[in-house]
């Protein structure tokens, strides 16, 4: 690595209202600023106004220099931006010109939630450092591997090419970053090890993963896939969007805003922290209860139909908001699957700490962590190794 990779990187990840950054630097990990600027492009009732994403990176700037450090002078590598959709084309980081910005824009009809945030915090960030390189980082490109099998949908072959209609994966860089942190931590190589990564956020995904080859995902054409999330439904049968609309006269944006906002942990318990949901159920509350055990159910679904996908398994790794906190969760998504090689100790498990660890029995074939993720510190490397 030469001299100059050993800088920071400025690791972005702007969506439509909110910009959250980090200045890190990838050889250590050593986190010099981080921060979140909101409410870009809304009227506040009160304080300053953040009109576009060009003011949002001015607030940054001026976050960062009330911590000590002037951008301009602090060495920056490159900039890291995270793309939520990358299409059936990025597989791997890029380096940003116009014609990538232009690439990413065409993608929009696939991330019209997300994909436009991104492009808006690139085109701000190019303009105010324009000495930098500019490094997307795509959300989808782990899962770039997935078999053809695995990503295609069973809709008309046609209509799906034309519209680029398949599962692409999202929390890509996570299950990266987890996979390959699990066999450090482990002190084996990550090609000679099979393994499932449970993201469990607010968001949640699950893969399976054959010698850090992503080999299957739980989110598809869209994050919404999957499992029960925190206010997302994840799988429901794809009629329900026609029960939803032609018995209940639900509009597409109802459909849209019930299965994305008010349904998964929110629609089943009216609450999607866990915290709280697990406090409810100590308290004895059915709906809180009935949540927990719906989540854990779709939770086992995966866990099994990945056993079977990858033939054995290695390892298992729980990581983001849920999988790094809520014992419960980890303790019943492998409850009883012992006969499969897959035993969970009790104290272990119990555990709290924000390091890397083992829960598993010293017996169990089937090793179990509990990894933290970092997806920032993963796009920093990623753009410090493609500049490199
Ligand atoms: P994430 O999307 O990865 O930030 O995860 C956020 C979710 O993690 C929250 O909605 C909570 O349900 C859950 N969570 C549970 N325990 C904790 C904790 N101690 N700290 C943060 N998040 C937690």
């Amino acid at each position: 690595m030469n001299a100059q990779a050993n800088g920071p990187v400025l690791v972005i990840n702007a969506g439509s209202s909110s910009l959250k950054y980090q200045l890190l630097v990838p050889g250590t990990g050593e986190v010099w600023a981080k921060g979140i600027v909101e409410r870009i492009g809304e009227t506040p009732e009160q304080g300053e106004a953040v009109a576009d994403h060009g003011a949002a990176i001015q607030v940054m700037r001026r976050q960062i220099a009330d911590a000590g450090i002037v951008l301009e002078d602090a060495g920056i590598v490159a900039v890291g931006h995270r793309v939520v959709h990358g299409g059936p084309d990025f597989s791997d980081p890029v380096l940003i010109d116009d014609a990538v910005v232009a690439a990413i824009e065409d993608l929009v009809p696939l991330a019209p939630l997300h994909n436009p945030g991104a492009i808006a915090g690139i085109r701000a960030a190019r303009t105010r450092f324009a000495d930098v390189p500019h490094v997307a980082v795509f959300d989808t490109a782990f899962f770039a591997t997935l078999p053809t099998a695995a990503r295609t949908y069973a809709i008309p072959r046609e209509l799906a090419e034309r519209h680029r209609i398949r599962r692409y994966g999202f929390h890509g860089t996570s299950h990266r970053y987890v996979s390959r942190a699990a066999a450090d931590f482990l002190g084996r190589d990550v090609g000679s090890l099979n393994q499932i990564v449970l993201h469990l956020g607010n968001g949640a995904s699950i893969s399976a993963i054959r010698g850090g080859v992503a080999v299957d995902t739980s989110m598809g054409l869209t994050p919404l896939e999957g499992l029960v999330m925190g206010t997302r439904s994840g799988d429901v049968d794809p009629g329900l969007h026609l029960f939803f609309h032609y018995q209940l006269g639900m509009s597409v944006e109802q459909i849209d805003t019930t299965l994305n906002k008010l349904s998964g942990m929110k629609g089943l318990c009216g609450e999607n922290d866990f915290r709280q949901i697990e406090a409810r159920m100590d308290a004895g509350d059915e709906h809180a209860a009935l949540a927990f055990d719906v989540y854990i159910h779709r939770l086992k679904h995966y866990v099994g139909s990945y056993l079977a996908v990858l033939g054995s398994v290695d390892v298992i790794s729980f990581t983001a908001g849920v999988g790094e906190n809520t014992v419960p969760v980890r303790a019943a998504a492998l409850a009883g699957l012992e006969g499969l090689g897959i035993a969970v100790d009790a104290e272990r498990n119990a555990v709290r700490s924000k390091e890397a660890r083992v829960i598993s029995t010293d017996d169990s074939p089937t090793t179990v962590l509990v990894v933290p993720t970092n997806e920032e510190l993963d796009i920093a490397r990623q753009a410090a190794a493609l500049i490199a």
